[in-house]
């Protein structure tokens, strides 16, 4: 049997990191999408060890006319569409972009597989900010909750969630969307709020800061670790056909208890001293809470989450530790 090819989208970030080294495991050969940097930084596949195992092709989610090259050039067995302008906060600001490359981009790459590649099976990284905080009558969201989106970030991957649905349903090409609660790592972006937290907090321990500076410490988010999340991602793309999956951890924990168990882990019982709220921090329309039911990708893909809440707080802190204590200036 041939080499199974699989392209990933967004590889320089924290899923396409981890996708590609599961991927690389089990024998495929990876091509990852990156778009052209003065001075990129294959920092995350450094931490895995594997950036010199992929194989990297150029071109950017706005621009269809590289996509369509990409494809008819690699000939992928699975397209992984991670790719996108993920941070929320930066939705309201930059409401256009985000909108080109997370709604119309995820069109482009559908389109150029379409065209190119037919056969091959499409992956969209679909997300839990599409329901708001929206949810069924025990306050969790499933596959069946009504989307209310929150902000211009949700509200393109709500155009990307259905016109995934749309090709599948038009053009019967194999195009799953993965729904996924937030999901995080010692490779998560520093802006969002766990790894702020995480790098923050090893930071006052050893020193090199007093204070840490957070909008909303009441939202609450089901988080799970994002190196078991991807295992689902490819198991989505072995069923028989395409559609929709849930993946989540179930259980819903608030900012304050990621702080306690954070700064309970270097030994800082009170943390009120250290943290202040800051309106800069605060959105413009929050989604409070979202806890995900995924009983389907559990029964359909044999898929449970293996990291609890506590371990992914704890191993998230003692990576900043150990990074910071070698490199205290990173
Ligand atoms: P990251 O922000 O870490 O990675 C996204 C990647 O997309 C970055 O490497 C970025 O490249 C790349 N990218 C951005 N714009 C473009 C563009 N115009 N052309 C090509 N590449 C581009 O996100 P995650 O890894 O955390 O998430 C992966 C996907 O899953 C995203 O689509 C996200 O929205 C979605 N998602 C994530 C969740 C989470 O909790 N992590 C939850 C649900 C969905 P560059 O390095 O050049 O900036
Ligand atoms: P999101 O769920 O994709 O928006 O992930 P984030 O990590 O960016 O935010 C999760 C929650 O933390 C949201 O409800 C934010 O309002 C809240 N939050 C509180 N303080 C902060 C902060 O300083 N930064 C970020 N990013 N989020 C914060």
């Amino acid at each position: 049997m041939s080499t199974p090819k699989a392209l990933i989208t967004g590889i320089l970030g924290q899923d396409g990191a981890y996708l590609a080294q599961f991927l690389l495991e089990q024998g495929y050969h990876v091509y990852g999408l990156m778009r052209r940097y003065s001075n990129p930084t294959f920092e995350n596949l450094q931490y895995l060890g594997i950036a010199d195992e992929v194989e990297y092709v150029s071109g950017d989610m706005s621009d269809e006319a590289s996509l369509l090259q990409i494809v008819k050039f690699t000939q992928p067995d699975e397209i992984y569409n991670l790719a996108a302008q993920s941070f929320v906060g930066s939705s309201w600001d930059q409401p256009r972009l985000t909108t080109e490359i997370n709604g119309l981009g995820t069109l482009h790459l559908l389109n150029a597989m379409k065209i190119f590649a037919p056969y091959a099976r499409f992956y969209q990284a679909s997300t839990s900010e599409m329901f708001g905080g929206g949810s069924d009558e025990n306050g969790e969201q499933t596959e069946l909750t009504s989307f209310y989106p929150k902000s211009p970030y949700a509200i393109s991957k709500l155009y990307a969630y259905w016109i995934t649905v749309n090709f599948r349903e038009s053009f019967g090409l194999y195009a799953t969307n993965g729904i996924l609660f937030n999901h995080e790592s010692p490779l998560r972006g520093k802006e969002f709020v766990t790894r702020k937290i995480s790098d923050g907090v090893a930071r006052i321990k050893l020193g090199l800061q007093n204070e840490l500076r957070l909008g909303n410490l009441d939202s609450k988010r089901d988080w799970g670790f994002a190196g078991d999340y991807v295992k689902a991602m490819w198991k989505m793309l072995q069923q028989e056909e395409g559609s929709d999956y849930i993946l989540s951890t179930g259980e819903s924990h608030s900012i304050r208890e990621f702080l306690d168990i954070a700064f309970g882990y270097v030994g800082i019982e009170d943390w009120t001293p250290y943290v202040t709220t800051d309106p800069r921090f605060k959105r413009p329309a929050e989604v409070k809470t979202l806890q995900g039911k995924s009983d389907k990708a559990r029964a359909q893909l044999n898929w449970e989450p293996e990291v609890s809440f506590e371990e992914l707080v704890t191993m998230m802190v003692d990576a900043d530790l150990q990074r910071l204590k070698s490199e205290p200036t990173s």
